[in-house]
This record gives C-alpha cells, sequence and structure tokens, in this order.
C-alpha cells in the first residue's frame, strides 16, 4: 500500500506540469499544483511514520490529500481513500475481493461528494472504469493501466457539467479532464506495484 503511494507521488510529481496544462483550457491551471503538493504531503508522512495497518495507511492519506491539496479534487481525492480505508478496517491482508470492495465504496463515496455521475467528465469516469475492471475479474496490471487510460482519453470528447469546467459549456470539449489524469496515474502506480 505504501509503494503504492510513493509511486503514485512520483507519477504526479513527473506530470506536474502535464496536470496543470490539462487545467489550463478548462479551469485555472492549478491541477498539477495541487496535487503534486498533495501528494508529496503523503510521501512524506508515509516514510516518517510507522503504521499498524492497512486502514490507518489509507487513513493518513486520505486525511492528507484532504489538508494539503486544496479545490475541488482535494475533497474528492480525501473521500476516496476515506472510505477505502473504512471498507478495508481490522484487515491484515488485502485480497483481490476485499481491494474491489474498496474501490466500489470509494466510487461510491467520490460520486456522492461531488455529486457527479459517469459522463459528467470529471475522475469519475477513471474510476468507474476501473471499478468495472475489477469487478469482472481477471485483472492484470496491463489491462488496469488500458481500462484507465482509455476512461482517461474518452473524457476528451465530454462536456463538463461539473467542476470548473462546467463553466466552459460545449468549449470544455476536446480537452482531457485534468482530474480523469491524474487518477490514471494513481492506477498505472497500482499497476506498477502489482507489476512487482
Ligand atoms: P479546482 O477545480 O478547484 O481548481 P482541481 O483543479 O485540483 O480543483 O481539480 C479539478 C478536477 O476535479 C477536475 O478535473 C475533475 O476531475 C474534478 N472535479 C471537479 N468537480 C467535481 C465534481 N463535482 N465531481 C467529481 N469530480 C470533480
Ligand atoms: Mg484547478
Ligand atoms: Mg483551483
Amino acid at each position: 500500500m505504501i509503494e503504492w503511494f510513493n509511486k503514485a507521488n512520483e507519477k504526479i510529481q513527473e506530470n506536474k506540469a502535464y496536470l496543470t496544462s490539462l487545467d489550463q483550457p478548462i479551469g485555472d491551471g492549478d491541477h498539477g499544483i495541487n496535487m503534486a503538493r498533495g501528494f508529496q504531503e503523503v510521501a512524506g508522512k508515509l516514510s516518517e511514520n510507522d503504521y499498524t495497518d492497512i486502514s490507518a495507511i489509507l487513513k493518513e492519506v486520505a486525511m492528507t490529500l484532504l489538508a494539503k491539496v486544496g479545490g475541488a479534487s482535494g475533497p474528492l481525492y480525501g473521500t476516496v481513500f476515506l472510505k477505502m480505508s473504512m471498507t478495508l478496517k481490522g484487515r491484515d491482508v488485502v485480497d483481490g475481493t476485499a481491494f474491489t470492495k474498496g474501490l466500489e465504496d470509494a466510487l461510491a463515496g467520490v460520486k456522492q461528494r461531488g455529486k457527479a455521475e459517469t459522463g459528467e467528465k470529471t475522475l469519475v469516469d477513471v474510476w468507474q472504469a476501473v471499478v468495472e475492471y475489477f469487478q469482472a475479474g481477471n485483472i492484470t496490471a496491463d489491462g488496469l493501466v488500458e481500462v484507465a487510460a482509455r476512461a482517461k482519453e474518452r473524457t476528451k470528447d465530454m462536456v463538463a457539467t461539473k467542476g470548473r469546467a462546467a463553466y466552459f459549456k460545449e468549449k470544455s470539449k476536446g480537452h482531457i479532464d485534468p482530474g480523469s489524469a491524474s487518477s490514471y496515474l494513481v492506477f498505472e502506480a497500482l499497476a506498477d506495484v502489482m507489476k512487482e
């Protein structure tokens, strides 16, 4: 679990400028900055402290992102990992079934928090696709990356109806959603850890 967030942090730092460039045409150009600040802090916390279980790690991640990311995405990323933490509470080992349940509850939480459904050009689109992939079984690292990448790319043709991008209405079309791009990186990091 710690490795997942370390890898996610590396990818977010590497893609800080890219994430921000996605947020420029259909937002306020801070998504890379927000995410880089939050994930840097997460990696720092995880290296400094000891954790008794997986749920505690996820709770630390959630609280840190909530406090440090800011914007719309801070509470949303905070929610996904807090929900996951609650679902996996008391478990020493997280198998595929438990992890899938964690992802399902994370998705439900973020939809509720953002009042968003799929197709609204938000990070929900990537999380939904990943949840469905895990639910279908036959999970592989390459498959996960492919599914997340496709979901991210699909947001390009969508018209935003939630968040700042919604102000751009039809003009939001033709741009990848920044939050979907950062969520893609989170799942690419998960895939890397699965490979190891
Ligand atoms: P802000 O828009 O406050 O500057 P960020 O730029 O960090 O925050 O994050 C923007 C991302 O947050 C969007 O690309 C989108 O994926 C996600 N987002 C914004 N509003 C919502 C919402 N209501 N539901 C789900 N996701 C949302
Ligand atoms: Mg922004
Ligand atoms: Mg902002």
